[in-house]
């Protein structure tokens, strides 16, 4: 580089260089790991408010590496967008999903829904419509979660169309992370979610701070009154718990019912917690 050996922007270049190497490397190891088939679903519970049993389980990516272990979307969902095969990525993980809900049901073990993450990209792209049919997952047993943000700034024709399919199909639409986007009851009224969840940095002040009790509150209700179930997200504690129960969210998630789990581990909660 030009200025070597001195000043800060050497330095600067070398770290972008460093970064630029490491994401070269990533972006190789994905490419592989797409060919190995290691992206696999983990479930995280879904729990019915009046119930207590298990409704549902959001399905939760992980990268299965060979010497790394179970890594998190955040170590390569963005890099993995980036280089364009968050559609392979999905096609591998909805397979997974497949084989493990036909070995809930032949084993008798009821888990009535599931709930996958779909990003921006891949809701305004025809084919994934033709990629949730060719799933074989039953469409009525599917739950498809959108970020806010996605209807927002890509509100198109063609994710209109795709809602508009997905509703026909009988998919369950819900929308993630409410309340951390903009203009949030606006969106609500175009999509029309059948499920609304309240992302946990809403949910776990409400313990302590009244404000956000009422806030949770006024979300509750205005959900409720388009005719929408609500999920408390990151409920971590038995107060937490307790406490949305009675602001009347329907379901509640979160480490106190469990964290993301394999199919196996999700299997034995099914059957240690009645759903046969
Ligand atoms: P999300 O959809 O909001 O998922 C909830 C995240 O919060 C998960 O992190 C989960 O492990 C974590 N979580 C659940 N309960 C609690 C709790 O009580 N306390 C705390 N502190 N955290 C809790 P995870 O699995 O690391 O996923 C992060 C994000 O990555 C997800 O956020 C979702 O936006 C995205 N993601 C995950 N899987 C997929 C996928 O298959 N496709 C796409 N496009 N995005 C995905
Ligand atoms: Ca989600
Ligand atoms: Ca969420
Ligand atoms: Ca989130």
């Amino acid at each position: 580089a030009k200025s070597q050996g001195k000043g800060r922007w050497s330095f600067f270049t070398e770290e972008m260089h460093n970064e630029s190497v490491a994401i070269k490397q990533l972006s190789s190891d994905l490419l592989v790991a797409c060919e190995k088939r290691q992206f696999i679903p983990f479930f995280q519970p879904v729990i019915d408010a009046v119930t207590g049993s298990i409704s549902c389980a959001e399905v939760l990516v992980r990268w299965a590496h060979a010497t790394r272990g179970i890594l998190p979307p955040d170590a390569f969902l963005d890099t993995a967008t980036n280089i364009g095969i968050l559609k392979k990525i999905d096609e591998i993980v909805f397979g997974y999903l497949h084989e493990a809900l036909a070995y809930f049901d032949a084993t008798g073990v009821d888990l009535p829904r599931v709930a996958v993450n779909i990003s921006a990209g891949r809701l305004a792209d025809p084919s994934f419509i033709h990629d949730i049919k060719s799933s074989h997952i039953n469409p009525e047993r599917l739950i498809v979660e959108i970020l806010e943000s996605v209807y927002l700034e890509r509100m198109g024709d063609v994710v209109r169309w795709a809602l508009d399919e997905l509703d026909d199909l009988g998919v369950t639409v819900a929308i993630d992370d409410f309340g951390t986007g903009h203009a949030s009851v606006q969106g609500l009224l175009k999509i029309r979610p059948a499920i609304l969840k309240i992302d946990r940095q809403f949910i776990q002040p409400i313990v302590k701070d009244n404000n956000s009790r009422a806030l949770v509150s006024s979300i509750v209700g205005i959900g409720k009154s388009l005719g929408m179930k609500i999920v408390a997200e990151g409920v971590e504690t038995e107060e937490h718990a307790r406490r949305v129960k009675k602001i009347g969210c329907d379901y509640l998630q979160g480490f106190y019912f469990g964290k993301p789990m394999c199919a196996d581990d999700l299997r034995d909660k099914l059957i240690a917690t009645g759903g046969k």
